[in-house]
């Protein structure tokens, strides 16, 4: 017996034992091709051995010093790159552990940005339904995934959401695309004078929504919508690149394509590359100003904040992506990845979207293209959809749709950069069977 809390107690889960590039091993020696990092995490693949002679180097040199006492080499490098590399407005890092904490980190140090300019009513945030922004009690008020936040009632503190720009389900049909996101645009103004314009922190946005919608990037203009709203009415934009950040969608912030800066950007999974827990919070210079002409100290802190070995892991991580140009060769991949999913998916009827950028790509499965209605929920079809892949020695990053048909069951695919032309064809084909295999298992008769 296990006596280790699993997420889902039920389920026997394989043991992985081993890894080493686009591969993970299990203990009975089978092989399953990670065709989706994990969750969007290993972005260098496994076992990259100049990630971990350096985190090797830096363990023997100092494991740990509290970041009260002492800062250190690695930290003030890695801030230095990201800076460099970052959006021209970002001027500091604050490192984190994780991309919940990240995402604590910044609505504190938004909330705490206008105390210091003192504007103490500012007490609200904005986000978008359908989308997931952490697991941690901040992180879930901001988060718009109803079945994760539900059960946590009243514990949450009061943000409020709008609609996400999903063009797929929500874009009218007597609307332009541009239109649909002017739309969004203007309920975003609407919530924010509803509120009291004096009274909201920030928006808090992911430019590419992962994990809830599949890879879904925003309309054109829709961003540069928001940054104008946000300006208009002195709110911060958060960026929560969390998942699609790090060069994930072939830019190293996915912002960057939309032709808008945030004020904080969260970052983690491919900050990493998951050879240590480690985010980051990317701070505006607008942001660090107030803070350092005012209070000089954030409010905040954890024990393994900027913890030298995750520091020594991200930034060889970041080395070899600027070494090998893996961020272009991420660029250059993700239309070769598109391509092969629209020719073994164009004629399957449950198919019925296809979408995402760079090496983020994901499926959205329907009963029927014409309507787009969703598989009924309690046959978890994605779940299904993942255990045959996993039979099949394929990992996927399986979703669930919405009982009010507001969202299909999805599979996104965030392959490592590393990936070839042959493994993306495997991944693809064993999709295909995986995605055949599960959708005959399905009663239509009893679907939603
Ligand atoms: N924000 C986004 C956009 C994410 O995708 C995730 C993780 N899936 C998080 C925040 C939370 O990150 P973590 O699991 O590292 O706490």
């Amino acid at each position: 017996m296990s006596h280790v809390f699993h997420r889902n107690l039920r389920a026997t889960l394989p043991k992985a034992v081993s890894a080493s590039g686009i591969h993970i091993v299990d203990q009975h020696g089978k092989q399953y091709i990670d065709a989706c990092g994990g969750a969007a995490v290993s972005c260098l693949g496994h076992n990259h051995p100049s990630v971990l002679a350096a985190m090797q180097e830096q363990m023997h040199k100092l494991d740990y010093a509290h970041t009260s006492f002492f800062t250190t080499d690695v930290a003030e490098e890695l801030a230095e790159l990201m800076v460099a590399n970052g959006p021209q407005n970002m001027r500091k890092v604050y490192m984190v552990s994780s991309g919940s904490e990240a995402i604590e980190a910044a609505l504190k140090m938004a909330r705490q940005y206008f105390l210091e300019r003192g504007e103490f009513k500012r007490t609200q945030f904005i986000a978008r339904r359908q989308s997931y922004h952490g697991n941690t009690l901040g992180a879930l008020a901001v988060g718009g995934n109803a079945w994760r936040r539900e059960p946590f009632q009243p514990l949450l503190m009061d943000a409020t959401h709008i609609a996400p720009c999903y063009a797929y389900r929500n874009q009218r049909e007597d609307e332009s695309a541009h239109g649909y996101g002017q739309r969004l645009v203007a309920e975003l103004e609407s919530e924010i004078v509803r509120l009291g314009p004096d009274t909201v922190i920030a928006v808090c946005m992911e430019p590419v929504v992962g994990a809830t919608l599949g890879a879904v990037a925003a309309v054109e203009g829709y961003f540069q919508g928001v940054r104008r709203v946000c300006d208009k009415y002195g709110v911060l934009l958060i960026a929560d690149e969390i998942m699609c950040g790090m060069g994930r969608t072939g830019t190293l912030y996915a912002l960057e394509q939309e032709g808008v800066e945030a004020d904080l950007i969260t970052v983690a999974k491919g900050l990493g590359g998951g050879y240590q827990a480690i985010g980051a919070v990317l701070v505006s210079e607008k942001v660090a100003n107030v803070f350092s002409s005012g209070s000089g100290q954030f409010m905040h802190g954890h024990t393994y904040i900027g913890h030298p070995v995750a520091c020594a892991a991200a930034l060889e991580v970041q080395k070899v992506l600027m070494r090998e140009e893996l961020v272009t060769h991420c660029a250059e991949m993700g239309p070769y990845l598109r391509d092969s999913l629209h020719q073994a998916f164009d004629a399957n009827p449950f198919v019925g979207d296809i979408r995402g950028r760079g090496l983020f790509q994901a499926i959205e499965l329907v009963q029927s293209r014409e309507d787009k209605k969703p598989f009924d929920p309690r046959f978890k079809l994605n779940a299904r959809i993942r255990d045959a892949a996993m039979d099949l020695g394929l990992m996927v990053y399986a979703m669930g749709g919405t009982i009010d048909g507001r969202l299909g069951d999805h599979i996104l695919l965030a392959p490592p950069f590393t990936v070839s032309p042959a493994q993306v064809q495997e991944i693809v084909d064993k999709l295909q069977q995986a995605v055949q295999l599960a959708t005959s298992s399905i009663p239509l008769s009893t679907a939603a």
